[in-house]
């Protein structure tokens, strides 16, 4: 195994690729990014399958989409039946460790799944029910790494998570105050996070690796969850990502430095996607007796010349869509017209459901046995029906996807003639949609996984942790 090259993913919570300087970018500079951009391979028409990060990382972890890999609300894990990147990497023999910034990427939910370290320290409180405080500072994802670096056997598997380009309070970002200053509002704000970002984490982690003299024994894959709509968050905060399915939000930075086995500075603008990095690292380091579920493809040579379908969801929020060629289909619900405007979001929805269930399950608990429901797992459908319709029919999200496609808005772009997404073309091309309509449907619903929600003796703990995070 000594000859096996190590693997460390960075994932940069919200890093929008096109606010790189390498890439083009005029407002900022970053030069540790673009430098591993020359000495890696870069894949810009990179694409995540959800604009929200425990839906995305799933994916990365799992290769697959999320119909597939089943985390597709807060309250969803990933399925048992499919296998992750970390238990793959640990079965090969390699020493696997896992920093989360983000407590909602939790054990419960099984994204600890295969990772010989799991660090939540610091998202947790005394209890072990999560704190307020859910994501970590940047100083401390650095300190944390670094120690892992220098005390880890190899080869290992790492993933770190940086939340320092995500929306988060001044205070807990270590955000020096020459960046506040130098910027106001909310998009170059964001340029100051990056740049931060450069400056203060990514050249100190890659210094570390050099020092330890193990960078060019590495795999190192930066890559972003989603993007981030720079625009939205000014009207609220919420929108910053997770309400829509647009180019901002779905595209995602992807680089692979790999020197001794990938060319250098080469550029690949074919359409590939987050499901491809599984794949990929398990050909560049020939693990090949692992036959899966994965949906992925391999990004190595021969670099495949066609585009791929990408699916993309948020049915938290009521989006579905699908890229085909030049074309993409976005089908959101209807109140919503493509716009956040609906009067019960996802969350409230889901939220809203739960609060039912816990009802309902503490007066299924008082009910002598004879009176209690036989075969109907969720009695309070009617009332949620009415009040949230897309959350009904027990919030499954077969459901709320069945919905989409027979009742939900659609909104087609040319991306090549209106790469930002301003011409609804859907009226012009009706035969077009009706066919992406039905490759949506073919996917997510003929290749769906069973879902695997919480059973209902973790539902508390797992209310208390939403509750924390401030979703109640
Ligand atoms: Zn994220």
């Amino acid at each position: 195994m000594k000859d096996k090259p190590n693997i460390l993913i960075i994932t940069f919570d919200c890093l929008r690729p096109d606010h790189l300087s390498a890439l083009g970018y005029r407002g900022l500079f970053t030069p540790t990014f673009d430098r591993l951009i020359d000495e890696g391979v870069i894949f810009t028409n990179a694409y995540c399958q959800a604009p929200n990060t425990w839906i995305s990382h799933a994916s990365l972890f799992t290769g697959c989409n999320p119909y597939r890999h089943g985390v597709r609300t807060p309250l969803r894990k990933i399925a048992p039946n499919v296998r992750t990147m970390a238990e793959v990497f640990q079965e090969a023999g390699y020493t696997t460790f896992g920093l989360p910034a983000m407590s909602l990427l939790s054990r419960e939910a099984g994204f600890a799944r295969g990772f010989d370290e799991y660090c939540l320290d610091g998202l947790q409180s005394r209890e072990g029910i999560l704190s307020h405080r859910y994501y970590r500072s940047a100083s401390d994802t650095l300190a944390i790494t670094k120690h892992w670096l220098r005390g880890i056997s190899r080869p290992f598997f790492g993933w770190i998570h940086y939340f320092g380009t995500h929306r988060v309070e001044d205070s807990l970002l270590d955000l020096p105050p020459k960046y506040r200053q130098q910027y106001s509002e909310y998009a170059q704000y964001y340029d100051g996070k990056v740049a931060f970002t450069d400056e203060q984490f990514l050249e100190h982690l890659v210094g570390e690796l050099k020092t330890l003299g193990i960078l060019d024994e590495t795999i190192l894959v930066l890559w972003s969850d989603h993007g981030e709509n720079l625009h939205g968050v000014e009207h609220n905060p919420q929108y910053a990502h997770n309400w829509t399915l647009k180019e901002d939000v779905m595209r995602v930075l992807l680089v692979i430095r790999a020197p001794w086995l990938l060319p250098p500075g080469e550029k690949h603008s074919n359409v590939v996607q987050s499901i491809d990095i599984f794949p990929t690292l398990l050909e560049l380091v020939g693990v090949r007796s692992f036959q899966s579920q994965v949906e992925g493809k391999y990004l190595t040579t021969p670099f495949p010349q066609s585009n791929p379908i990408v699916y993309m969801e948020n049915l938290c929020q009521g989006f579905v869509g699908v890229r085909q060629d030049r074309f993409k289909l976005i089908i959101s619900k209807p109140d919503s017209q493509g716009k956040e405007n609906s009067q019960i979001s996802g969350v409230f929805g889901e939220r809203l459901i739960w609060r039912l269930r816990l009802v309902k399950n503490a007066i299924h608990e008082l009910l002598p046995a004879r009176w209690k429901w036989q075969g109907r797992r969720e009695p309070v459908s009617e009332v949620t029906d009415g009040l949230a319709p897309w959350w009904s029919a027990r919030g499954e999200p077969e459901e709320i996807l069945l919905r989409l496609i027979k009742h939900g808005t659609c909104t087609l772009y040319d991306l090549y003639n209106d790469p930002l997404e301003h011409h609804n073309i859907a009226s012009q091309k009706p035969t077009l949609v009706k066919d992406l309509k039905q490759i949506i449907h073919d996917l997510a619903v003929h290749g769906a996984n069973v879902e695997q929600a919480y059973e209902a003796s973790e539902e508390a703990a797992v209310e208390a942790h939403l509750r924390a995070l401030g979703y109640f």
